[in-house]
């Protein structure tokens, strides 16, 4: 969008089973220009989740290397799984004025912002806790234990919304991308993100 600028970043958290791969999937739709971050993680693959994709896949010992040689801007466990953004993918885009999106939770979202402050975050939330639920068993994919360990850090993770700009209900999917894109388009319009238009020749 900014061209001549560097590229903003902006997050997305909110408990697993929101719907924000769906939301998030809508945005890219509609602004092509946009850069996903793809994760590492340690996760075992879902059906139809493609490695490089969804998530880059990779194991432990790997993850820990990762962590060691400083190679993650943030990184966190969740459900007994590593997740992390790698430092150098989104610096690249940011750096060819590319604006980047993160889909990370609470805990990597706080290591962002203490480092980017101006970093915009925000949080999907389901109309009710009942969706929430009603989707992650949905998904058919996950055990029920897994499903009730992430409700119970679903329910931790909502304790964290008052450290969020923004709020978005995810009632439909075209109303919560609508929201997001508004939020882009209102935070790309800050002077400071707009400052390299006032430089003088
Ligand atoms: P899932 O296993 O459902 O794909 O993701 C579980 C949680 O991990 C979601 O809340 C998602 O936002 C978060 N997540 C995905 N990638 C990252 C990442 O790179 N860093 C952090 N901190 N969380 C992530």
């Amino acid at each position: 969008m900014n061209k001549n600028a560097r590229g903003s970043l902006a997050i997305i958290s909110g408990p697993s089973g929101v719907g924000k791969s769906t939301v998030i999937a809508e945005v890219l739709r509609r602004r092509p220009d946009l850069y996903f971050s793809v994760s590492f993680t340690t996760r075992t693959p879902r059906p139809g989740e493609v490695n490089g994709v969804n998530y880059h896949f990779v194991d432990v010992p790997e993850f820990e290397r990762m962590i060691r040689d400083g190679e993650l801007l943030e990184h966190a466990q969740y459900s007994g799984n590593y997740y992390g953004t790698s430092a150098k993918l989104i610096d690249e885009k940011l750096e060819q004025g590319i604006d980047v999106l993160l889909d990370i939770e609470v805990v990597g979202s706080k290591i962002v912002h203490d480092q980017r402050p101006d970093t915009p975050l925000m949080f999907v939330i389901p109309p009710s806790f009942e969706v929430l639920e009603q989707r992650l068993r949905g998904r058919n994919t996950d055990s029920e234990e897994v499903i009730q360990r992430r409700l119970s850090r679903a329910k931790e993770e909502l304790k964290e919304i008052y450290r969020y700009d923004y709020l978005i209900v995810n009632d439909t999917v075209e109303n919560a991308a609508e929201d997001v894109l508004a939020i882009l388009r209102a935070e790309g319009c800050r002077t400071a993100n707009r400052a390299y238009l006032l430089k003088e020749e």
